[in-house]
């Protein structure tokens, strides 16, 4: 993917959504519970992706925008379990006839929890869900908290794939955001991983953090090479101090500029792609041969609150303090704040707390916007099929507006669909927001810069 040149840059490196949805969470609000248990009876999806929210961590990472609980009472996460565990079998009645597919833990820090918790989660889980033999179920790993010998453990759980949090091997970056952590330990998890016969390890970096140059990243990412996961995710940092409390402790003056990360990221991506690497969407990159290489190849790729999936088709019933449900064109969320979360859980049995009903103008624009980060390129024929438009007279205003992403380049547009140039990939989010009919300018505040 090619460096965004600067005159671009400026024109359209505004605040955006990432579009793990859409609409975008922030137009959840009011909602009665009772539509969820509607939406889920009527949800024709053949199957479910569970995504579980584990919100404990051991320390503070400073560039975190996580839901996340500091804490070193572990005792809490018992406590936490035991409400967890309720919401499943609650939940898990909604859902008798649909196979689990797919299982994610996030947060927070998942292996917060010990051996022994998920040994009873896990089982839990399989008591009260019908989970398939293949199922995907994957767990995100704070490298500096896992003993290797706890991956033979996540194995015979049933957990096949990893995805590891490395941010950067650079130790002044590491200092930088307090995230210290030994890199031969994080060689020898992947190498014990590959041993045990995980199917799948994933690395987390994330760009435009302190003190990082286009070269300094490279080393990095060599040192990525040499580990070769099958997948990879590249996430740009969220510099947004006045949301997030903890990254206040950022020292802003040395934080790359916009040039400075685009530079990174085209350097980062230009070595995975050299070395056999096909760049997933915005942010992922992915093996010739993994899962989600062959969903963008075969046009099936989709994208949830997890990221790039391959499992759009599926309901998603997010479980835990602050989890997002997407269930048959709802969108609900549980209680963002544990007490609450705990309140909700004894007094009702259930913790959502807000949700938004798609309209059937959302769910067009949904699908818009996700063949556009998806697969960079539009078909109007298939959307005025499905949606039974003309796409040309629906979204008259849109395409009026595109035109000038057409001449800077970003697009190339024909009476049959749209197409992203490599310089447009970059600025995605832009031309996605095109599409995004909640978006005055006021909102953007609330959104992350696109570079
Ligand atoms: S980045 Fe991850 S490990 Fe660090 S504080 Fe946030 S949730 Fe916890």
């Amino acid at each position: 993917m090619p460096a965004v040149k600067g005159q671009l840059l400026d024109k359209y490196n505004l605040s955006g959504p990432r579009y793990t949805s859409y609409p975008t969470a922030l137009q959840l609000g009011e909602f009665e519970p009772a539509l969820l248990v509607q939406k889920c009876h009527d949800s024709e999806a053949g199957a479910l992706s569970l995504y579980l929210h584990v919100p404990f961590c051991h320390s503070l990472c400073y560039y975190c925008g996580c839901n996340k609980i500091i804490t070193r009472q572990t005792h809490k996460a018992e406590a936490y379990l035991g409400y967890l565990m309720r919401e499943i079998s609650e939940r898990s009645q909604m859902f008798t006839a649909k196979a689990v597919t797919q299982i994610h833990f996030g947060g927070g820090t998942p292996t917060y929890l010990s051996d022994e918790q998920f040994t009873r989660l896990m089982a839990h889980i399989r008591q009260a869900f019908r989970v398939k033999d293949d199922a995907e179920i994957s767990v995100e790993i704070d490298p500096r908290q896992m003993a290797l010998h706890r991956v033979p453990h996540l194995y015979q759980l049933g957990f096949n794939r990893l995805s590891i949090g490395v941010q950067d091997f650079n130790q002044q970056v590491q200092q930088a955001v307090n995230r210290v952590q030994d890199e031969s330990h994080i060689y020898a998890l992947v190498k014990r991983a590959r041993e045990v016969g995980f199917a799948s390890v994933s690395l987390d970096l994330i760009y435009g953090l302190p003190h990082q140059t286009p070269q300094s990243f490279a080393e990095t990412v060599d040192k990525v090479l040499q580990i070769r996961p099958d997948r990879l995710s590249v996430f740009n940092y969220a510099h947004m101090p006045d949301k997030f409390a903890a990254q206040r402790r950022i020292d802003e003056n040395a934080l790359p500029d916009s040039a400075a990360r685009t530079a990174i990221f085209a350097k980062a991506s230009a070595m995975l792609c050299a070395q056999g690497y096909l760049c997933i969407g915005m942010d992922h990159f992915a093996l010739q041969d993994d899962e989600l290489a062959k969903a963008q190849r075969d046009g099936c790729l989709h994208r949830n609150f997890q990221g790039y999936t391959t499992q759009g088709e599926c309901d998603l019933l997010g479980l835990g303090v602050s989890a997002i449900s997407q269930i048959n064109g709802l969108i609900v969320q549980n209680e963002k704040d544990l007490k609450s979360y705990y309140r909700a859980m004894d007094n009702a049995g259930q913790a959502t707390a807000k949700g938004y009903v798609l309209s059937d103008d959302d769910k067009l624009r949904a699908e818009v916007i996700k063949q556009l980060i998806c697969h960079f390129r539009l078909s109007f024929a298939s959307i005025e099929q499905t949606f039974n438009i003309r796409f040309d007279q629906y979204f008259n205003p849109e395409l009026q507006r595109l035109k000038q992403m057409v001449t800077d380049g970003l697009l190339v547009m024909s009476d049959k669909g749209i197409k992203v140039t490599e310089t447009g990939r970059g600025l995605i989010r832009a031309i996605c927001m095109q599409f995004d009919r909640y978006l005055p300018l006021s909102r953007q505040q609330a959104f992350s810069r696109i570079i």
